[in-house]
């Protein structure tokens, strides 16, 4: 089975955008001397779809007049009008009988460069009854948050305000969504205003319906006000708004956590363990300023002993993507492996004791990474505290950078581990690296 359809949700009226676009509807808009629909429907085809439907409102005689009946694309390319604006979600659901089993929801006024082929099979793959693309951002705190359980599926729905004190980790949802749609069905039909994120999501996660979060840092921006619709121009010129691939791999710089990018303070078991190095944060700005993913490759023996489980863990891990975020920084990703060779202590946790291919110096987690995130080990650094993190470079091809802060590289596990180069702390690791790739 696979997805076939999409809608794409054009009948905003544009009101935000009329300073710059004029009576161009917001799809229409175009970014590198195209409309931001001629990129969307692109990506469609590319990704399997074959129809289209769009439901316009605002001058969606124009739109109309730009797709004809999509067969220049590859797609069928209907339009659909809208008397009233009836919300993101209102208008999928009047119209729910004629749409296919699964189907597509993107925004007109998003650009993205998505691999839609492998979220809509992860859609079909977990079963969900919807699930919504998020990423992390520079700005959480003020931001609506999804909190998700270690498997991605989501567990609560945190809209702005957040409390003080809290730390939800740091996934926004990006307003794209693939969707069963027998999940929609106890309110099709109705022409009543709705909206995705503030009444659906939260509606079927109230009656516990699989909802699953799909995480990924692939670009995708809504341009929806002048400032917006600027930046993603930015990012066109920059050639930042590209498809992740085979044929195109981003540079990363891999991080250790304990010791490098946090105080290293024994196993941590809780959040509240969890202390930030300064100038962490400060490092990862430049590093993506730069064009590198940032993605954090961790070993939790805790887990397979016992002090921790993975709920903990991902905890931490929330703890640190929040206060990263309140500082502008955030990260890709993060791996762990939960395993532990040695067995026979009591508490432990007999399923996890065992030598696998993830645990740092194991090239299990790296390879795990460059695949998903699509990162290109060439180009890509390692920067920890321990000579795992060394080992872990060489046998992936990595430049390696080893930090001062932690274990300082006296943790005596691979003492014939060299570092390509050795600093003082993760803020000297960022500087270094730009130094070495910009000349
Ligand atoms: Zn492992």
């Amino acid at each position: 089975m696979s997805v076939h359809t999409a809608v794409i949700l054009a009948g905003g009226r544009g009101t935000r955008l009329a300073s710059v676009a004029g009576d161009v509807p917001k799809a229409l808009v175009p970014i590198g001397g195209k409309p931001v629909l001629e990129h969307q429907l692109e990506l469609l085809a590319s990704a399997g779809i074959r129809d289209v439907r769009i439901f316009a409102g605002h001058l969606a005689g124009k739109i109309r007049d730009f797709t004809g009946d999509g067969s220049r694309f590859g797609l069928r390319v209907a339009i659909e009008v809208e008397d009233r604006p009836l919300g993101s979600a209102g208008a999928v659901l009047k119209k729910l009988d004629s749409l296919p089993e699964h189907f597509l929801v993107l925004y007109g006024d998003t650009m993205l460069a998505v691999d839609l082929g492998r979220f809509s099979r992860a859609h079909l793959q977990r079963g969900a009854d919807l699930t919504t693309f998020v990423h992390p951002n520079d700005h959480p705190h003020d931001s609506d948050l999804v909190e998700t359980d270690a498997k991605g599926r989501v567990t609560a729905l945190h809209p702005y305000p957040h409390p003080e004190g809290c730390h939800f980790g740091n996934l926004v949802n990006a307003a794209l969504y693939a969707v069963r749609r027998e999940a929609l069905r106890p309110w099709a039909g109705q022409a009543v205003k709705r909206d995705f994120a503030k009444d659906v999501l939260p509606a079927l996660l109230a009656a516990g319906s699989p909802l699953e979060a799909y995480r990924s840092t692939e670009y995708i921006k809504d341009m929806g006000t002048p400032a917006r619709l600027a930046k993603v121009s930015n990012d066109w010129q920059a050639g930042r708004i590209h498809f992740r691939g085979e044929h195109h791999r981003d540079p990363a710089v891999f991080l250790d956590r304990d010791g490098t990018l946090n105080v290293e303070n024994g196993f941590i078991r809780s959040p509240d363990q969890l202390e930030i190095l300064p100038g962490a944060a400060d490092a990862l700005k430049k590093l993506r300023a730069a064009g590198f993913r940032l993605v954090v490759l961790t070993n939790q023996p805790v887990i397979a002993r016992g002090e921790a489980s993975e709920e903990d863990v991902e905890a931490v891990h929330r703890k640190l993507e929040w206060e990263l975020g309140f500082q502008g920084a955030y990260l890709d990703a993060i791996y762990y492996c939960p395993h532990h060779p040695d067995r026979g202590f009591p508490g432990e946790r007999p399923e996890l004791k065992m030598p696998c291919e993830c645990r740092k110096p194991g090239l299990g987690l790296l390879h795990q990474a460059c695949r998903e995130v699509g990162l290109d080990p060439a180009r890509s650094w390692m920067v920890g505290d321990t000579t795992l993190d060394l080992e872990l470079a060489r046998r992936g091809g990595l430049h390696s950078v080893l930090v001062q802060t932690g274990a300082a590289g006296h943790d005596g596990k691979f003492p014939s581990a060299k570092s390509d180069h050795t600093v003082p702390d993760i803020a000297a690791a960022a500087d270094l690296i730009l130094e070495a790739t910009e000349g």
